[in-house]
């Protein structure tokens, strides 16, 4: 399976560095933020596949970050804390944390903690095993870069591929087409947002996704599984 791309937000750069290390030696890309500010700019950004977020922030609460982005995202989110009380425990899950851990913790059970989290996403995600993600009538096969629709290898361009899986996993998220073009394309592309529009209605014919893709006036799109 691919890399997976972890946030970690935390303001004591010690345990940042720590768990920075923990995590790339385990393979994953790792970014950091020591602000609640700037790890939900970043989340919001980069859009990892797990975050890391610690309870005291010096800007926001590590709770509130949790709020904010659990309307937002889907992403999983296991809370750092140094407070160890259950009454503490409930709310930081009720604010939409998957996971709680407290300090001082075991790098190895951080990392365990959120290898089971990311298993248990992935399964609800539809990713298999196999590195395979079952949407509905399509399945992608992401070492290979490509995309059956029941069973039926489709002819996709790699910007194609790439949109194509953007949206399928996240699901019910509207993007820009600016945003879409800098994930896509990269924020060096010289195209314009045209090009998106052409990529989408591409992709809807050749996936059959012609009402899933769904175009929001005025803004962008979003897949509606
Ligand atoms: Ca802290």
């Amino acid at each position: 399976m691919k890399d997976r791309k972890i946030l970690i937000i935390e303001d004591e750069k010690p345990i940042a560095d720590i768990l920075k290390y923990g995590f790339e030696k385990e393979g994953f890309l790792v970014r950091c933020a020591c602000t609640g500010g700037e790890g939900f700019e970043l989340a919001c950004r980069e859009q990892p596949d797990v975050v890391l977020l610690d309870w005291m922030l010096p800007d926001i609460s590590g709770v509130d970050i949790c709020r904010m982005l659990a309307e937002q995202y889907t992403m999983p989110i296991l809370m750092l804390t140094a407070r160890g009380n259950v009454e503490d425990k409930l709310y930081g899950l009720e604010s939409g944390a998957d996971d709680y851990i407290t300090k001082p913790f075991d790098l190895r059970e951080v990392i365990a903690r959120v290898r089971t989290i990311l298993r248990r996403f992935d399964k609800a995600e539809g990713i298999t095993e196999s590195g395979q993600m079952v949407c509905g009538h399509l399945t992608v096969v992401e070492r290979e870069h490509s995309v059956y629709s029941h069973g039926k290898l489709l002819n996709l361009t790699p910007k194609e591929y790439e949109l194509l899986v953007f949206f399928l996993k996240h699901p019910r998220q509207v993007f820009t087409r600016t945003i879409l073009l800098d994930r896509i394309w990269g924020y060096d592309f010289a195209g314009d947002t045209r090009t998106v529009d052409i990529h989408v209605q591409r992709v809807r014919k050749k996936t059959g996704l012609e009402n899933a893709l769904v175009t929001i006036f005025g803004v962008g799109y979003k897949y509606v599984p």
